[in-house]
């Protein structure tokens, strides 16, 4: 097998040739982490070890997500083993050092996971999931498959045997949680009260109220759930910007309100005009909605993504 094709980058973010972000998670055996430990002792030892670096965020998991400001900052921090006397290990973030992608191929469709993770092991895959939908309890395949590549980029296509298959890049939907309606953390991560997911009042489940339908997220006329909620779509874009250009979701952040704020349009005019095609399906492993980016031709075939980023 020859040297995959390096797709071209999309979008107009630019991609910095080092790892720009970096977690720093606390060594111990008592599962300590950083929320107890002092904001300054911490911004000193980092500045003390690498000099001034552009962000130091607490991570929901009590980790500590650093964004480096240069290349010879993201060599040096690789090598800090304690932060003042507390002993760390500091890598990046898995996630950005792999890929997701999706093929779309009717010759797999009774090949199982495994044997087809075996065989295109030597392309890049470390792992393929499928696919299915649900309906009306019958479990239908489909022919579209989640490779994740051991490479942050995406190979333009994988040769599964004979067949020649496109990859797409992966994007999920932003998370939204169950309990306290809110996106960008799940119901086992929610910190929040049970809010309902009509009319946005806490203490009651959505399940056979009639009161107005209010939106949690932003204040709007219509549900928590709805897709037409200006929020949902801001997230969206977000997820599908960090998927694209392989960048944390802080930056994704960043990279999308700097597209959307100077212009006067809104958020929503935005994710408009840059993502007109999405499919979407249910992934039957995690009961996550699915969006593909359909195989749009030439200018939007975009290729890097990551997957679980880091949601702080
Ligand atoms: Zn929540
Ligand atoms: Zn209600
Ligand atoms: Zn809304």
């Amino acid at each position: 097998m020859g040297p995959l094709k390096q797709p071209p980058l999309s979008g107009h973010s630019s991609v910095s040739n080092f790892d720009t972000f970096y977690i720093i998670k606390r060594v111990s055996d008592t599962n300590e982490n950083f929320s107890n430990v002092s904001p300054f002792l911490v911004e000193k030892a980092i500045t003390g070890s690498v000099g001034n670096v552009s962000s130091t965020k607490l991570m929901r998991s009590g980790d500590l997500l650093v964004e480096v400001a240069s290349r010879k900052q993201a060599q040096q921090i690789l090598t800090v083993n304690f932060l003042s006397t507390i002993p760390v290990i500091i890598k990046p973030p898995d996630t950005l050092n792999t890929s997701k992608g999706v093929i779309t191929c009717g010759r797999l469709l009774n090949l199982s996971n495994d044997e087809i993770t075996l065989e295109l092991r030597g392309q890049g895959v470390k792992d393929v999931r499928r696919i299915d939908i649900r309906r009306n309890g019958e479990l239908l395949p489909k022919k579209h498959f989640i490779l994740t590549f051991n490479t942050p980029r995406l190979p333009e296509y994988i040769k599964a045997g004979y067949v020649r298959c496109t990859v797409r890049p992966y994007i999920p939907n932003p998370l939204r949680c169950f309990k306290c309606q809110r996106v960008g953390h799940s119901k086992t991560n929610c910190r929040g009260t049970l809010t309902c997911a009509r009319c946005a009042v806490a203490g009651h489940e959505s399940t056979g109220c009639t009161a107005v339908e209010k939106c949690v997220n932003s204040q709007g006329q219509h549900t928590s759930f709805s897709r037409s909620c200006p929020k949902w779509k801001v997230e969206k874009e977000i997820v599908a910007t960090k998927f694209k250009n392989n960048v944390s979701f802080p930056e994704a952040r960043r990279i999308v309100k700097a597209q959307s704020a100077p212009a006067g349009g809104s958020y929503s005019s935005v994710v408009e005009k840059s993502h007109p095609a999405y499919q979407t399906t249910h992934c039957p492993h995690c009961h996550h909605i699915v969006t593909i980016s359909n195989p749009i031709p030439s200018t939007s075939k975009s290729a890097d993504t990551v997957q679980n980023g880091i949601h702080i």
